[in-house]
C-alpha cells in the first residue's frame, strides 16, 4: 500500500470502517476532503458529533431520535393500536416510503442469531411488553377482547432472512402465549426471500405489508 503522511494515514484508516467502504474509496473520499475548503471539511466533523452529541433512542419505541419519545410515538394522526416490529430503524424509512402504514413502530436493533449468539436478551425486548399489556378485561362496558389504550395488532416486519424467519417465529410464541387473543400478522414475501428488507423498493414493500398474514 503507497505510504500517506500520518494525517491523511489516519483519515483513510477511518473511512475504511464505514461499511461498503473500501481502501481505493477511502482513499478518494481523503483526497476529496484534502481539496475542499476548511469550511466544507468543518461542516462534516461538526455532522458527525452533532449526531453523536444530539440522538438517542426513543424510550418507547428504540427508535433513533433527537426528541423523546420519537414523532412517531407522538403524531396524534398515526393508529397507537397497530405496531410494526422492525430490526433496525432504517427499516422504517423502508416502511414510511410506501405511504400505506399509519400505525407506530418498534425496533429491535438486532435478530435473533444463535450462530453468532445473539438471544432475545439482546434485542431491545424490555419495552416492548408493556406497550402490549393494557388489557382492561372485565371493566364495565367493555368485554375481554377489548384493549385499552393498547395494541390491537402486531406486524412482525423483520426481513424474510434465516435470522428475520427466526425471530418473527420467537415474538410469534412468546406474544401468543402472553396475549392469546391478540391478532399477529407477518409480511407477504413480496420481499424476495434471503433479502434485507431495506432494499425493497416501494411497490414490493406495499405489496408485502397488504399481502401480510394473519398468524
Ligand atoms: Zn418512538
Amino acid at each position: 500500500m503507497q505510504r500517506f503522511a500520518e494525517p491523511m494515514a489516519r483519515l483513510i484508516d477511518e473511512l475504511r470502517k464505514l461499511p461498503g467502504v473500501g481502501t481505493r474509496t477511502a482513499q478518494r473520499f481523503a483526497f476529496h476532503l484534502l481539496r475542499a475548503s476548511d469550511a466544507e471539511a468543518a461542516a462534516l466533523s461538526d455532522a458527525i458529533l452533532r449526531l453523536k452529541q444530539h440522538l438517542r433512542l426513543c424510550s418507547l419505541c428504540n427508535n433513533i431520535t433527537d426528541v423523546d419519545p420519537c414523532a412517531y410515538c407522538t403524531n396524534p394522526t398515526r393508529n397507537p393500536r397497530l405496531l410494526c416490529i422492525v430490526e433496525e430503524p432504517t427499516n422504517i424509512n423502508a416502511i414510511e416510503k410506501t405511504r400505506s402504514y399509519n400505525g407506530v413502530y418498534h425496533v429491535l436493533h438486532g435478530t435473533l442469531s444463535p450462530v453468532n449468539g445473539v438471544g432475545p436478551d439482546q434485542l431491545r425486548l424490555s419495552n416492548l411488553w408493556p406497550r402490549l399489556s393494557s388489557k382492561t378485561s372485565g371493566a364495565p362496558g367493555l368485554d375481554s377482547e377489548t384493549w385499552e389504550g393498547g395494541v390491537t395488532e402486531v406486524i412482525l416486519a423483520t426481513s424474510p432472512t434465516v435470522e428475520g424467519e427466526a425471530t418473527a417465529r420467537y415474538l410469534l410464541d412468546t406474544v401468543r402465549k402472553t396475549h392469546p387473543t391478540l391478532r399477529i400478522s407477518r409480511i407477504a414475501t413480496g420481499v424476495p426471500a434471503g433479502s434485507d428488507i431495506e432494499y425493497a423498493d416501494e411497490v414490493t414493500m406495499t405489496r408485502a405489508l397488504e399481502g401480510r398474514r394473519e398468524l
